[in-house]
């Protein structure tokens, strides 16, 4: 019997499972394919990734640095306007070598991962989970027995739909693709074009330039793809397609099951990024989850609502602005464009009374505001 089997080995599964395994517990994690692969992600992050991997990896993992965006209403001919910091807001890093990282410090703390592990089945009993997974190459299944089972399998859940867990407020469609023009900018640029959310361009230094956009279910994000890149004038290849959780469902624990990750909707609303919210919340499961203590869960379903829930509150406002009519997008654009003070992960750093009061002349504030 394991002490956590973990469905998943994405960053949410593989630091649970690294922390876990830390703390003394018998970890098992299975991945249905080849960690890391296939690739549905930007990789864009804020510097806090680093607190995640060991120092070895940061040459291997890095790609770009980036100070700031240029936000657009139109396309790239549009005029845009300029958000920066004067020192790095986010990276840009090799997300298929990140999810190939944190696997390999889950494994040396000595959680067993094993990849090609295809969870078919889970099924929750009074004093166990047992977990059933057909192996890639083999006949028949191989079931295994766990105090807990960590949902950690991606916006699309599987563990969540068994145990009739609620789905995510809104699943977005996320499209994206590449070029190899070698581009070191150090801005990313934001189309505001798509409803409800928006289209980028990343420079990824020499590995390249990505073109992507997410929007909302029954929205063509194909015929959207094609308008951006034809706008920008290039041609991409290894186009990647997956989906993004946004508002997490009110209930992500059962007795002996919980969820983690783009699984529990731990996702930034302005931005659609999951990679630093799934670790911190797998942080707060490792810090608070027992797994012969069924009632910690609770503690867990609290703990990481307490260090999460403002963010996504605060982020669902931030996105609020993509939907805003066009003139007042440009307004508002026009008007905030400049130095600011943001973390990219921490939307309460941009509503801060301080930052507020540098970023808006007091005399445009609501006096209570800014008091
Ligand atoms: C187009 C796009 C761009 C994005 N860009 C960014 C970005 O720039 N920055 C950022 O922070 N986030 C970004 N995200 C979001 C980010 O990819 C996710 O938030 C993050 O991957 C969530 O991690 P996770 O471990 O919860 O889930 P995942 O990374 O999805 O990992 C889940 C794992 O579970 C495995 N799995 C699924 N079902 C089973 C099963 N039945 N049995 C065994 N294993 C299973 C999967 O193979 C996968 O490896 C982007 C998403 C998309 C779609």
């Amino acid at each position: 019997m394991y002490d956590f089997t973990i469905v998943g080995v994405g960053p949410a599964g593989a630091r649970f499972a690294r922390r876990a395994a830390e703390e003394g517990y018998d970890v098992l994690a299975l991945e249905k394919g080849t960690v890391g692969e296939p690739l549905a992600c930007s990789g864009h992050v804020s510097t806090d990734i680093w607190e995640f991997v060991p120092d070895s990896a940061r040459e291997r993992l890095f790609q770009n640095r980036i100070y700031g965006a240029n936000f657009y209403t139109g396309g790239p001919d549009a005029n845009s306007h300029r958000f920066y910091k004067n020192e790095e807001v986010s990276n840009v890093i090799d997300r298929v070598e990140l999810d190939r990282t944190l696997a390999d410090c889950a494994r040396r703390a000595g959680a067993d991962v094993r990849e090609e592990h295809t969870v078919t089945a889970v099924d929750e009993q009074s004093d166990h989970v047992e977990v059933t997974a057909s192996v890639a190459g083999e006949d028949g299944t191989e079931t295994f027995e766990a105090k807990m089972v960590a949902g950690c399998d991606g916006p699309v859940s599987r563990v969540r739909q068994t145990v009739d867990l609620p789905e995510p407020d809104e699943k977005l469609h996320g499209v994206l693709a590449f070029t190899d023009e070698v581009d070191h900018s150090d801005h990313v640029d934001v189309h505001l074009t798509v409803p409800g959310f928006f289209a980028w361009r990343i420079p990824r230094g020499k590995a390249g330039v990505e073109y992507g956009l997410a929007a909302p279910p029954g929205d063509d994000v194909t015929e959207r793809f094609e308008q951006l890149t034809s706008a920008y004038g290039v041609e991409t290849d290894r186009f990647c397609s997956g989906a993004i959780p946004i508002g997490p469902p009110d209930r992500v624990t059962t007795d002996r099951i919980f969820l983690l990750g783009d699984a529990a909707g731990q996702t930034k609303p302005f931005t659609g990024g999951g990679i630093l919210y799934g670790m911190t919340a797998a942080d707060c499961a490792a810090r608070h989850i027992q797994p012969h203590r069924p009632d910690s869960l609770e503690i867990y379903e609290d703990a990481w609502r307490e260090t999460l829930s403002t963010e996504i509150r605060l982020g669902h406002l931030i996105r609020r602005a993509y939907s805003l009519p066009e003139p007042i997008q440009r307004v508002g654009l026009a008007a905030l464009a400049g130095e600011i003070g943001v973390h990219m992960d921490k939307p309460s750093s941009f509503f801060s009374k301080a930052h507020l009061k540098k970023l808006i002349p007091r005399s445009a504030v609501p006096h209570k505001l800014v008091k």
